[in-house]
């Protein structure tokens, strides 16, 4: 998709720390990170937000949380805990347009969020 800076990530047309790739998704370090571990997980798809999802996005949108299970026991953060999210629109403050799982962790987290 032109304009995607997640798909310029995918296409290697843009840096990024990257922590993991397979044929259906792409985890990289956040850019802005909230948190010690701050990665995001995205279907190689480009799937604007959960809004746009399709039922054939179900293999690739749920590979992205066992993506998120295994860099937490990687991370070491697995036992600990951590929170996976995924912004959609404005009101969630979603940025980039393309869908992403945060996988946030390492430090303990406020419940609601702001
Ligand atoms: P959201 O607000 O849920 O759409 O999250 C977008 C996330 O993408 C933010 O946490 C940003 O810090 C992150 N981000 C934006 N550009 C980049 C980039 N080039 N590389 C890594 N992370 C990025």
């Amino acid at each position: 998709m032109p304009n995607c800076i997640f798909c310029d990530i995918i296409q290697r047309k843009m840096s990024a720390k990257i922590v993991f790739e397979d044929s259906y998704s792409l985890a990289f370090e956040d850019i802005n990170p909230k948190a010690p571990t701050h990665i995001l997980i995205i279907p190689k798809r480009h799937i604007e937000s959960v809004n746009a999802m399709t039922e054939e996005d179900e293999l690739a949108l749920g590979r992205l949380f066992l993506v998120a299970r295994d860099l937490a026991q990687e991370r070491k953060i697995n036992r600990s805990g951590f929170r996976t999210v995924i912004n959609t629109g404005h009101n969630a403050g979603q940025s980039v347009f393309h869908v992403h799982l945060h996988l946030l962790g390492g430090r303990p987290m406020a419940w609601p969020p702001g």
